[in-house]
């Protein structure tokens, strides 16, 4: 499994900078460098209504990956030792990223 750190401290999910999540999927079946990717499991914690108080950080997690022109891609998922997921202050998907992202 991937050792992932994300900066996105604004999404539901994230608790000192790890996911709490057992699995994510990073989007970008066309990315060809990093900020054309995308977590797409993001949710943006609106006010911490939503915030789960019994959320526990995984420090590492099952990384399902479309972005297949990165190097680290292996049949959909991701092989790299450790990822950063980045984009702290979305409010959509679409402004996080795979900082490690890096093309074939
Ligand atoms: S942006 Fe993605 S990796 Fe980061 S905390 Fe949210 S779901 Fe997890
Ligand atoms: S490092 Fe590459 S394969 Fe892994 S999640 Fe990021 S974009 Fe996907």
């Amino acid at each position: 499994m991937t050792k992932l750190e994300c900066s996105v401290k604004n999404c539901m999910h994230n608790s000192d900078n790890y996911c709490c999540k057992s699995a994510i999927l990073v989007d970008g079946n066309e990315a060809v460098k990093p900020n054309e990717t995308c977590c797409a499991s993001f949710d943006e914690n609106k006010g911490g209504a939503f915030t789960n108080l019994f959320k526990t950080p995984e420090t590492r997690l099952e990384v399902e990956c479309d972005a297949v022109k990165c190097v680290y891609n292996e049949d959909r998922r991701c092989a790299a030792e450790r990822i950063d997921i980045a984009g702290d202050g979305a409010c959509e998907c679409g402004q996080t990223r795979c900082a490690t992202f890096k093309a074939r």
